[in-house]
Order: C-alpha cells, then structure tokens, then sequence
C-alpha cells in the first residue's frame, strides 16, 4: 500500500465516513461527488477534492467507487477511463449487480484497467469505526494489492473471483431486509399484545430469534423512532431484486425471497423518497394489512 494514491468517488453516507478514516491514515485521497455539500464534507475532513471524476482519477492508483448502483458506476468508469494510469486498479466497493460487474471488468481489461468489487457490509457505523466486512471479488494479485489499504476501512475477506463480492453483498441484503420485515411484523404483534418493546428484545436476543435487526436496528433506530441508519429503503431494495434476480437465473429457490420483495417495492412506492430502510417498520405499523391491492 505504501505511497498508494487514491480516487475515491462517491461521498455520501458510506463514501463521506469511509473517506474519513483514509485521510486519517495519512492516506492521499482525491475525492468526487456530484453534490457540492459532500465535497465540502470531504475538503472538511482533510480530503482533496476533485471537479469531475476524471480529474480525481488521472494519475490514481487505486480508483474506489462507492456510488448507488451499476447504472452509476458503469457511467463513472466510462467517463474515468481515458485519464487511468495504465495498471491502475478500480475497486467497486458500492453494492452492485455482479453480472454487470464481471463484464465492465472486461470491458475495462482491453484499455489495460483492471476492475474488482469489494462491496461492504456494517453500515455508516462500520464505516465510521473501521469494522467493514469487505468482500473482495477479483484475483489472488489483486487481492494481495489493495488489502493493506481496505484493511483501514475493515476486514477484507477474498469471496472469489470477481463479482463474487457483489453476488455475496446482495444475498447478505436480500436477509437481512427479510429479517427486518419479519422483525418488524413479530415485535408489533408483541408490542400490541402489550409487551414492553425494550424487554422483548432482550430477551429474543438471548433467544433463537434474534438477528441483526433486533440486535442492532430495532433498539438503535425503530424503538427511538428516529429511523436514521443511514441506508436507503431504495437501495436496500435495489439489493433485494440483485439477489433475487441472481436466484431465478440460476433456478435455485426464492418463493419466500420474491414475496419480501414485492412488500418492500409497496413500503418504498409508500414511502418518503430518501427514507431510510428502517422507516419500514414505521410503516407496517400505520400499514398492518401490508399489501393490499388498490390502497
Ligand atoms: P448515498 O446515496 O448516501 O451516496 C451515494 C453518493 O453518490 C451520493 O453522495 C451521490 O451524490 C453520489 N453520486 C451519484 N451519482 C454520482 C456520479 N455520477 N458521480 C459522482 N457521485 C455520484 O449512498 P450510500 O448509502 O453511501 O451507499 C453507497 C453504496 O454503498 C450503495 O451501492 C449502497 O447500496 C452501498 N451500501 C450502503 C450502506 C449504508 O449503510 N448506507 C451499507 C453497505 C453498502
């Protein structure tokens, strides 16, 4: 890693914290984001910022996007491409679709670029602690040579070849929402029947019940009502449909799978725009019938 200059694009919930921690590393980072705020968030925190992506990837060796979905990164990669240095490595850490990822990898090979994905999970508390899992897709070399640097954002584990970090990142997800809506179903039954919410999940997580969403989100986000993890419902949900896109084309099950997808698409069509992921347990609540054609 040492002396490894980067580009970092795409500085919003993760990319701003994630950002942070390099920089405080002693990191050199050049840094991207169309909104304005987020590059003054970024200059902020010690950061360089950059006017266009390009202008933060010429010279880079390491180019990492942590942008919204393979729609974006696809864009910036294209429009990065001309200024790389020849052997610069492009680290897609957003969570994005793994088939895409494998052919823009391809695509970037011809121009002598290379391209993994190292998507992460652990949330804006991971990114902001250092304590990402990391799940690197790409080669043995090219693992070797960016884990010193995503060992300062979290544990990088290497999942496979690449796309396997990407196809890893949307299974995680694609649980991790289910366990939030059913969660969120069980703990309102409880809470009507006129059990105290905070004690419930003590118990359930001294029980077999328990999961990320009653260890973590239930008491940090929901309980208090403030609905501020920091993950979108759209992008949560954008993970929900990679995972269950990837089952249908490999024919493997996901009739429970398919079903959590179609409530999220109602909760987020319902929604806020920009709501965060946790808001779906507010909605359940003021939606008990969950959905219901024509409301
Ligand atoms: P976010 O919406 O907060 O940040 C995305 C940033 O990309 C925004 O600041 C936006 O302005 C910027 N952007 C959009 N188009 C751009 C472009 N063309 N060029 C430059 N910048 C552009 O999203 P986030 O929560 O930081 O998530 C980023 C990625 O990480 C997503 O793929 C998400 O699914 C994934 N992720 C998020 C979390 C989380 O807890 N927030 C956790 C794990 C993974």
């Amino acid at each position: 890693m040492a002396g490894q200059s980067v580009a970092f694009i795409g500085l919003g919930n993760m990319g701003t914290p994630m950002t942070a921690r390099l920089v405080a590393a002693g990191v050199a980072v050049r840094g991207f984001d169309v909104a304005e705020a987020a590059r003054a968030r970024f200059a902020e925190a010690g950061g360089t910022p950059a006017s266009t992506a390009a202008e933060a990837a010429a010279g880079a060796d390491v180019v990492i996007t942590m942008l919204p979905n393979s729609d974006v990164v696809e864009a910036v990669v294209a429009e990065v491409l001309p200024s790389l240095k020849p052997g610069a490595i492009v680290v897609d850490m957003s969570s994005s679709e793994p088939l895409r990822t494998r052919a823009l990898a391809e695509r970037v090979a011809a121009g002598g670029v290379r391209l993994i994905d190292a998507p992460v999970s652990g949330g804006v508390k991971g990114a902001t602690e250092g304590t990402l899992a990391i799940m690197v897709g790409g080669s043995d070399a090219e693992f070797a040579e960016v884990r010193e640097l995503l060992s300062l954002l979290g544990k990088p584990t290497h999942v496979g070849a690449i796309g396997a970090g990407h196809a890893l990142k949307a299974i995680n997800n694609l649980m991790s929402a289910i366990h939030l809506w059913g969660s969120s179903e069980a703990m309102l039954t409880g809470i009507e029947f006129g059990l105290d919410p905070s004690l419930m999940l003590e118990v359930i997580n001294a029980s077999s019940g328990r999961s990320g969403s009653t260890q973590y989100k239930w008491p940090t986000f929901i309980v208090p009502e403030t609905y501020d993890a920091g993950f979108g419902a759209a992008l949560m949900l954008k993970d929900m449909r990679i995972a269950t896109g990837l089952a249908h084309a490999l024919g493997t099950p996901s009739t429970l799978s398919d079903v959590a997808v179609a409530h999220w698409t109602r909760a987020v069509a319902d929604l806020e725009p920009g709501s965060d992921h946790t808001a779906v347990a507010k909605w359940l609540r003021e939606h008990p019938a969950g959905l219901v054609e024509g409301d």
